[in-house]
């Protein structure tokens, strides 16, 4: 008898990569074959970080069946530096056919696990034509950020039509939109095309790659979202092509697994440095696996930590920070670390589940904010680029489970950090909307929560018994 097997595709950046294993996860334990593709950078890079951290059998996560593999990208010395947006686009010239090619050798190997279904994160829709090429059935989109940064997407040509944007996706003006009542607002130059890079080619090739891709998201029936309709009912009501059946992060399991596909190996020494402090006193302080620092600003973000007098965890990635910032952070070590801690990767989940943690001073990426909700913890938001303006729109405007950090000409001042850190904790209607936040987030993927409902129709539609 042959049994269910799914190819995931993840785009290669940490925050895709976590929610679709998460979901490979989920398949698993309902007994399908889940092969995860990323490719070879990506792939090297999980494989290190799972190295550093001496664990054996590597390529295998979990348990025996969902299996890492990974694809040639062909990229170039210079378009390795790239953004990893601008990878997305780059890869998807050379990656349909190393694709194809896996199939072909992994059919070949087994008659009874041939690929069976496609589930490709949805900035790579290309995967779609390939599997359709390939002759494979089930084929679908996996979202792995809000419902209104998809119903964003699914809206460009409205967008285009109203002269909203211009026909490479430039905002003809800088206003606030609103997609449909009750929906986050959204500021047109904050729009993720306009932002992947200063170069306004760059810009352009990076707009038209997602007006193709759109077409991907447009031509399927649903497109599977991590996210409830708990957290962001009106989204799913104007995009019903969206399927919620998340937060993924919610489900008990998915805690214990996700860190499998970490990019960097995390420093859980801070989970023994987070059990000596006093419940709800620690500000964690962490931006995602892509947001970059200037000297000056990473200076003030120090300070303002100094002058708030209280205890933080401090995630400071390696990869990103040159060696002034360091030779800063070290000048200032003694008077400043006495109170906190510095790691170069946290087990996220694990710290934002940890009871000493007061408040999470954040980026905003989508798969953040979500561990923040489903753990009940008072944000800070930092945005820098992408969904996450959205995202801080969801934190302050809607849920009202914290406060933005304002910037004047540019920087956010170490007062502005250390006052706004003191209104949050002092506060309580912040921690009281959190804890009914979470309440709300997990229903969804209980037994009987229409997530839950929704992710089990899903996988009776990959076992092919619906
Ligand atoms: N993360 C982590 N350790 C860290 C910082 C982040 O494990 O020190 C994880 C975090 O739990 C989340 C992902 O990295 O799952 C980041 O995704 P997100 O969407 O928040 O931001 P992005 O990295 O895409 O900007």
């Amino acid at each position: 008898m042959s049994r269910a097997h799914v190819l995931a595709l993840p785009a290669p950046a940490q925050g895709h990569v976590n929610p679709l294993l998460d979901l490979s996860h989920e398949l698993v334990k309902h007994g399908i074959k889940v092969t995860f593709v990323n490719e070879d950078s990506t792939h090297k890079q999980i494989m290190k970080a799972q190295e550093a951290k001496g664990e054996e059998n590597k390529e295998q996560v979990g348990n025996d069946r969902v299996q890492l593999v990974s694809i040639p990208d062909s990229l170039k010395q210079d378009e390795e530096a790239n953004s990893r947006p601008e990878r997305v686009v780059s890869i998807s010239e050379v990656m349909p056919k190393k694709l194809e090619k896996l199939i072909q050798d992994i059919n070949e190997e087994s008659d009874n696990e041939k690929i069976s279904c496609v589930i490709a994160d949805g900035t790579i829709g290309w995967a779609l034509e390939v599997a359709e090429k390939m002759g494979i059935q089930r084929a679908v989109l996996f979202w792995p950020a809000s419902a209104s940064f998809l119903a964003l997407f699914l809206s460009i040509p409205k967008l285009l039509h109203d002269g909203i944007i211009d026909g490479d996706g430039r905002p003809t003006k800088d206003q606030i939109i609103q997609l449909a009542p009750e929906m986050p607002a959204m500021r047109t130059t904050h729009f993720l095309w306009t932002q992947v890079s200063d170069n306004l080619n760059a810009q352009k090739n990076f707009f038209n790659f997602i007006m193709r891709g759109s077409k991907n998201l447009e031509s399927k029936d649903w497109v599977i979202c991590n996210s409830s309709i708990e957290l962001e009912s009106p989204a799913f009501a104007f995009a019903p092509k969206a399927l919620p059946i998340g937060p993924l992060q919610g489900r008990k399991s998915n805690q214990i697994n996700h860190l499998a596909g970490s990019f960097w190996p995390e420093d859980s020494t801070c989970l023994n440095w987070l059990d000596l402090q006093p419940d709800k006193s620690v500000i964690y302080v962490a931006f995602g696996s892509l947001a970059k620092f200037d000297h000056t600003q990473m200076q003030e973000l120090a300070l303002g930590l100094e002058l708030s007098n209280k205890p933080f965890l401090w995630v400071v990635r390696l990869d990103i920070n040159d060696v002034e910032n360091y030779d800063f952070l070290k000048g200032i070590e003694d008077r400043l670390f006495s109170r906190g801690k510095l790691v170069s990767w946290a087990p996220q989940q694990k710290v934002l589940s940890h009871p000493s943690i007061a408040c999470f001073l954040s980026h905003c990426g989508w798969n953040s904010t979500i561990e923040g909700v489903i753990n009940g913890v008072p944000f800070l938001c930092w945005p820098y680029f992408a969904d996450q303006f959205l995202n801080e729109t969801y934190i302050c405007d809607i849920w009202k489970v914290g406060l933005r950090l304002d910037r004047n000409s540019g920087i956010i001042s170490r007062e502005e950090i250390a006052s706004k850190i003191k209104q949050v904790l002092l506060d309580e209607g912040f921690r009281g909307r959190a804890s009914q936040l979470k309440e709300k987030a997990v229903r969804g993927v209980k037994y009987d929560g229409s997530s839950n409902k929704n992710l089990n129709n899903f996988i009776d539609w990959i076992k092919g018994t619906k």
